[in-house]
């Protein structure tokens, strides 16, 4: 049989051995070091941001982001169900509590018409709105032309989780750009890897210089130790920035092999009633980070998860899109604007083997897969 595909792997080669050597032979080993500077001046020129402050993780990203904003207890901040649980778990821990909002059944996207129920209802009641994080899903961004102007007309600040969407764009506008400041995450599984990492990028000075401090303990600039804030120790070690500037040369070219994947499922369900590619059709502006399939069972006969299970005895791995954050246990009891859809992506969505670092060999045999599921697919 043949080796486990998974859905998304980490895309990594010589470059990248070569670049975290160097890194290390350099004696740059602590979490910081020339890398970590270069890979934040890198990745501002690319997203097109003044200030860039790398980090551990995305999740650390989103928790500063918040406190950067002011974001804590009593507080309520806003933020689609459909989303990986870090996004709802980093408002948790600055205290406030998360307001959950549906999506666009075509894009899974946060809704902007519930969005503005919702923040109107809220501000009837009297309740503050600390911030709005919306999410750019699967590396498709969000429409953040009515999104920002919502959030403006009630001058609530905006934390954009991309996490996701590096290389997206919005109206020719980087994804990591918009609101009051942008996260990315580093992950194993997204478009480019530190191994493990995250990345907050904002035009504010300020809120860059507080997210260095926050991240590095907190510390006084004085020669002993000295503290006047609760910090954390959330910096980007140097080796992993290394790891990092030698992705970003390859982006592009990540993107490209993620698409041609999306354009290879796209011909393959073509003619199967029942079954469309997730997102639409308009996704030139996407990064292609992952390919999903929603699936209409009604129409096709076949459900995503009976797919499922004849991909895994293939031993090729997929995935229902994220569990809406409201039907988490975790988050049972959160306030929520529901329309259903997130709930109905959830059960109809089947992620797919998405990787750049798939070979012709494996993108062969999930292809090959695919078609032995019957005359269901051919
Ligand atoms: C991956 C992801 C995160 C968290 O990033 P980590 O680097 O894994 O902490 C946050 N939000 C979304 C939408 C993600 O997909």
């Amino acid at each position: 049989m043949n080796k486990r595909i998974y859905m998304s792997s980490p895309d990594v080669g010589e470059l990248e051995e070569r670049y975290v050597l160097a890194a290390m032979r350099s004696g740059w080993i602590a979490p910081l070091g020339p890398d970590v500077d270069a890979f934040e001046a890198e990745m501002a020129a690319r997203v097109g941001v003044t200030h860039a402050v790398a980090l551990s993780s995305g999740t650390a990203a989103l928790h500063l982001g918040l406190l950067g904003l002011g974001v804590g207890p009593g507080d309520i901040v806003v933020t689609p169900t459909m989303t990986f649980a870090a996004t709802a778990n980093a408002i948790v821990y600055t205290g406030a509590e998360p307001y959950f909002i549906d999506c666009e059944l075509v894009t899974g996207n946060m809704d902007p018409v519930l969005l503005r129920e919702a923040l109107e209802q809220l501000y009837r009641a009297g309740e503050k709105v600390a911030a709005i994080v919306p999410v750019d899903l699967l590396g498709k961004a969000v429409n953040y032309t009515a999104i920002c102007a919502i959030a403006d007309g009630y001058g609530i600040p905006v934390l954009a989780d991309a996490a996701e969407s590096l290389g997206a764009t919005h109206h020719g506008q980087a994804a990591g750009s918009f609101g009051r400041a942008s996260i990315l995450s580093f992950n194993g599984n997204k478009i480019m890897t530190t191994s493990g990492g995250g990345m907050l990028l904002t035009d504010d000075a300020d809120l860059a210089t507080h997210t260095r401090y926050l991240a590095t303990q907190a510390r006084q600039p004085v020669k002993h130790y000295e503290h006047t804030d609760i910090g954390y120790n959330y910096r980007l070690s140097n080796l992993l920035a290394a790891l990092g500037r030698a992705q970003l040369t390859r982006l592009d070219g990540m993107i490209a092999r993620r698409r041609a994947m999306r354009e290879t499922y796209r011909d393959l369900f073509a003619a199967v009633p029942g079954v469309e590619i997730f997102g639409g059709e308009n996704d030139e502006n996407d990064n292609f980070w992952l390919t999903s399939i929603v699936v209409d069972s009604a129409v096709s006969g076949w459900t995503a998860d009976e797919l499922s299970a004849h991909l895994l005895l293939g031993n090729i791995e997929s995935r229902p899109l994220w569990k809406p954050m409201h039907l988490q246990p975790a988050f049972a009891g959160a306030r929520a604007r529901l329309n259903g859809n997130a709930e109905r992506l959830f059960r109809r969505g089947l992620t797919l083997p998405s990787g750049s670092a798939l070979s012709t060999t494996q993108i062969d045999q999930v292809v090959g897969r695919i078609s032995t599921f019957g005359s269901r697919v051919s």
